[in-house]
């Protein structure tokens, strides 16, 4: 089994060694513990009529019975299916009719509202599973032995379907190899230097890659120990930082811990702070070397291909881009309209290929083969440019583009000018339809309270660092920008809320 041996090689003959301390209970579980939990819940799959290339869904609260759940689909030669619990009955409806699970985990509060959704899509078996860790999986678990025989499977088998975020439409199911995974992960463990020697915080969600397959697979590889969160909390993550070596967050973790108090000393013995999901901005990477003497290492990624670009371990960790391509993932700028790759320094779609990049969309062929040349080279919807020293810079996605009577304009340019303002927070920019110039572009801005800032006085501002056509029609104050739990900005909600600013 590819993915398993890949993930259990470290901690094979460490039985002992600590893999996971709950950061709320206290709760400790050794690797072996951990390895014969997840071995009964293969057993538990396995009874409940789990064939190889069979999904699993789960759609639960953080535990460590998840991650059992995860390790034991893997084992049980299953395919892993994990929701957002956020998603509401209607999109789960979706997801279990399109990925047709065998089993479906979910929140015991929620069996009665979603017991009939999975029974009309076919769902043969539910389970319910808290974050407490209690519920008929971990009954079930209790019942039967460990000493599972792992399912064999290749490199080419499907261990789990991601589905995307949502944030430019509809999710689509990512169909991740063995192959893609054990790969990806054991260059993340060799160059960002992870050894069981690490103590990593871990505070992200497990339905999603960063918080599943960078921060748990890395873990494993190196046989590290985690500090389990249910999710994130500033004082909880201070106050566990002085026994941890690292922390993978979402760039929303960082600015939120930089507005914590204690966070200077609490730091002072980590050895590795990682960014990613999300854009982080300069602003902040500069902020967290002031207060706490490290450079935070900002990575690229996405649910189709788990990590594509670093920021180098050793060397320039520079603010504002993504770093070089990994090891063994090929990187390229492309022309969105020919495909044909751009000069160096010049902005174009990225399009990345290597041993990462998934197999394709589930049940979505024409969506497949529109993004994955037939070659290898999946065409990410990212745009981006690569510089004279080889650091990846996104400018944003290509569906955020806002091209303005005829001319491209890269919302993070903008926002960039925007976010240097005195008494600026944040801002998006996005194009809203206009009726001379197709497409308008429009700046919506979070200003610090009392800040005193104006919509005319932004624009005023603004004027003397962007082309005319760059420039914002309309500057919209706000509360705060919508975000979603990875801490990405929604853009596709902004533009429908201001939709008709130009009449
Ligand atoms: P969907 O594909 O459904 O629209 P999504 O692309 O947001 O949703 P994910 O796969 O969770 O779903 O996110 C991957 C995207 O996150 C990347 O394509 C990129 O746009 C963004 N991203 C990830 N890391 C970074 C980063 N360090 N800087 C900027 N953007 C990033
Ligand atoms: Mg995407």
């Amino acid at each position: 089994n590819h993915l398993a041996h890949a993930i259990s090689s470290a901690s094979d003959g460490r039985g002992e060694d600590l893999f996971l301390e709950h950061g709320v209970t206290g709760a400790q579980v050794s690797y072996g513990a951990f390895w014969q939990a997840a071995e009964r819940m293969a057993a538990v799959l396995v009874g409940a009529g789990v064939a190889p290339g069979d999904r699993v869904a789960v759609q639960a609260a953080k535990s460590v019975a998840m991650l059992e759940l995860y390790v034991g689909c893997v084992l049980a030669g299953g395919v892993l299916l994990p929701l957002n619990p956020a998603y509401t009955a209607g999109e789960v409806a979706y997801f279990l009719n399109d990925a047709a699970p065998r089993v479906f985990v979910l929140a015991p509060e929620r069996e009665d509202e979603l017991g009939p959704v999975a029974a009309a899509a076919g769902v043969a078996r539910l389970f319910t599973l808290a974050g407490d860790e209690t519920g008929t999986l971990v009954t079930a678990q209790a019942g039967v032995d460990a000493g599972f025989q792992p399912v064999r499977r290749g490199p080419e088998d499907l261990a789990a379907i991601l589905y995307t975020s949502g944030t430019t439409g509809r999710s689509k199911g990512a169909m991740l190899t063995h192959r893609a995974l054990a790969s990806n992960s054991a260059t993340l463990c060799d160059i960002w230097r992870f050894s069981h020697e690490d103590v990593l915080i871990h505070a992200l969600p497990i339905f999603h890659t960063h918080g599943l397959f960078v921060a748990t697979n890395v873990a494993m590889m190196a046989g590290a120990s985690c500090l389990f969160l249910p999710g994130f909390d500033a004082d909880a993550i201070l106050r566990l930082m002085p026994r941890a070596t690292a922390l993978m967050g979402v760039p929303t973790f960082y600015t939120r811990l930089l507005a914590a108090p204690g966070l200077a000393g609490a730091s002072a013995g980590m050895r590795l702070f990682i960014s990613g999901s999300a854009p982080l901005l300069a602003e902040t990477h500069e902020r967290w070397r002031e207060v706490t003497g490290h450079a935070i290492l900002e990575r690229y990624g996405m649910t189709e291909t788990n990590m594509n670009t670093s920021n180098p371990y050793d060397g320039a960790r520079r603010p504002g881009t993504v770093g070089f391509p990994l090891p063994g993932v090929e990187l390229r700028i492309t022309d969105p309209e020919t495909g044909v790759e751009v000069a160096r320094g010049e902005i174009g779609v990225i399009e990345v290929r290597g041993p990462n990049v998934f197999y394709g969309y589930w049940n979505m062929p024409d969506k497949t083969r529109e993004e994955l040349r037939d070659d290898g080279w999946f065409i990410t919807g990212d745009l981006g440019t690569v510089d004279a020293d080889g650091y990846v810079t996104i400018v944003g996605r290509s569906k955020d583009l806002v091209i303005s009577g005829g001319f491209n304009v890269y919302p993070k340019e903008v926002e960039a000018v925007i976010d240097a303002l005195d008494g600026v927070v944040e801002s998006a920019v996005i194009g809203a339809p206009h009726p001379d110039f197709g497409e308008g572009v429009v700046a919506v801005v979070v200003a610090e309270p009392g800040a005193g800032l104006t919509p005319d006085g932004i624009r005023a501002a603004i004027a003397p660092h962007l082309a005319r056509f760059k420039q914002p029609g309309r500057v919209i104050l706000a509360d705060a920008l919508p975000r979603n739990t990875m801490g990405k900005v929604q853009k596709a909600a902004l533009r429908a809320a201001h939709a008709g600013v130009f009449g």
